[in-house]
């Protein structure tokens, strides 16, 4: 059997990885668009910290693959697919046919439609490449604007001020990390953030990055301005479908999968960040993982259902964690909500519970319970009776 895979991130590497183990004898041949193996993108924002040289990103040793008999196509983008066929076509004009076909191509950043983003000195922050890019242009370009409060823009920043940056960040939304926490989280991450040295001008709307050939700052809605030499945009992602669409697989905003990973068209499964299963496109780690292990099983036709993954994130800024799992900021009735604050510690814990099991938390300036929760989170805990316990700093998570 031929097992034929788009894309050599994280989901179509440990797809590949999970169908070896499963099978010795099925071929394996990965197409990846970009010209290196297999790293994890986290890598690159301690590459660009300055903490992680370029040959300690990659996973795995130089010979894995080969070692692993994965056949792996780099520098070669799928163009076309053609289930009729059973055939996948690169951008050389050469077709491929498979068995069974994953789609694990991914995210691509997006760039918002501002005035100016074609302007030298505007990046995103998705691959290798970028970085290097980044980093290159950072050299002699040290005032940098960040777009985005999320979770990359925050580690951007976080990364290009430990390399010696100036750094400012600029977010839409009233708050920071808006997906991943509440306004008294946010706040509290505000001031953690701004004492690190890097200011963040919140509710404000990006009009233009302003410039000549090169970028020079930004120009907000009401005509404020804010001088920059570069300026990273970190405004979300969007899956990398074009090929699936054209070839008439389910989209929505990502591949439509079952529970089986399967998208609309059979022989076809998808897996990762281009994913949309049960309505979510994660973006995350965790589900990528989860998904690509499980479509292999399902490729080989071994049946493992995939139910989905309890979104949950961890950064660290300026020696503040946060996590965030679950559900943190429930719009409806129905949740009950335990929080527990002190500001000048920067600590925030808060648990949300619904008819007692433990739906999300925020887990904020203490490292303490914060494995632990997340667990429960994942878990979907019933912790009824021990709720308020919880968020004493004393409490003894030796037994959770
Ligand atoms: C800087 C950074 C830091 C991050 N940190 C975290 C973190 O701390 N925690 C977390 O949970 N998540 C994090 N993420 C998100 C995480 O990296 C993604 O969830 C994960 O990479 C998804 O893996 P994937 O294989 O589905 O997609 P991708 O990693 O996007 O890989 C898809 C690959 O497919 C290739 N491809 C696409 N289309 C084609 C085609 N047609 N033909 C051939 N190849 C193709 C792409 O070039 C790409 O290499 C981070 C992301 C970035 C950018």
């Amino acid at each position: 059997m031929k097992a034929l895979i788009v894309g050599s991130g994280l989901a179509g590497t440990m797809a590949a990885k999970t169908l070896r183990e499963l099978d010795r004898d099925v071929e394996i041949l990965v197409f990846g668009e970009e010209r290196y193996p297999y790293y994890p993108r986290p890598n690159l924002v301690e590459f660009i910290a300055g903490r992680l040289p370029f040959e300690r990103l990659f996973a795995f040793p130089a010979d894995w693959t080969a070692r692993q008999r994965i056949d792996v196509r780099l520098g070669q983008r799928v163009v076309r697919i053609d289930p009729a066929e059973k055939t996948i076509g690169t951008a050389d004009g050469r077709a491929h046919p498979y068995d069974v076909l994953l789609l694990a191509s991914g995210c691509r950043a997006v760039v918002p439609p501002l005035q100016g983003t074609e302007r030298k000195g505007v990046f995103v922050l998705r691959t290798l490449d970028d970085a290097q890019a980044i980093l290159e242009y950072f050299a002699g370009h040290p005032r940098v604007a960040v777009l985005g409060g999320g979770l990359l823009g925050l580690e951007t920043a976080r990364a290009l001020r430990a390399a010696g940056g100036e750094v400012r960040v600029v977010e839409f939304f009233d708050r920071l990390l808006p997906r991943q926490l509440d306004p008294a989280g946010a706040a509290i991450l505000k001031g953690q953030v701004e004492k690190m040295g890097i200011p963040v001008r919140l509710g404000t709307a990006t009009e233009e990055i302003e410039g000549d050939r090169e970028a020079r700052g930004l120009r907000f809605q009401g005509g404020d301005r804010m001088e920059a030499d570069m300026v990273v945009i970190a405004a979300g992602v969007q899956p990398d479908v074009g090929a699936a669409r054209e070839a008439g697989l389910a989209v929505n905003r990502g591949v439509v999968a079952d529970d089986l990973l399967r998208s609309s068209v059979p022989g076809i499964y998808v897996a990762g960040d281009a994913a949309e299963h049960r309505g979510n496109v994660y973006g995350l780690i965790p589900a990528s993982f989860e998904q690509s292990r499980a479509a292999a099983y399902n490729m080989l036709g071994i049946e493992k259902p995939y139910s989905g993954t309890v979104p949950s994130s961890t950064l660290k800024v300026a020696g503040l964690s946060v996590m965030s799992a679950g559900l943190v900021h429930p719009a409806e009735a129905g949740y009950e909500v335990l929080a527990r604050e002190s500001r000048d510690e920067g600590v925030y814990k808060k648990i949300v519970l619904k008819d007692g099991l433990l739906v999300g938390a925020i887990w904020m300036g203490t490292r303490k319970g914060l494995a632990e929760v997340s667990r429960l989170v994942a878990l979907n805990s019933p912790i009824g009776g021990r709720k308020q316990d919880l968020l004493e700093d004393a409490f003894d998570w030796s037994g959770v």
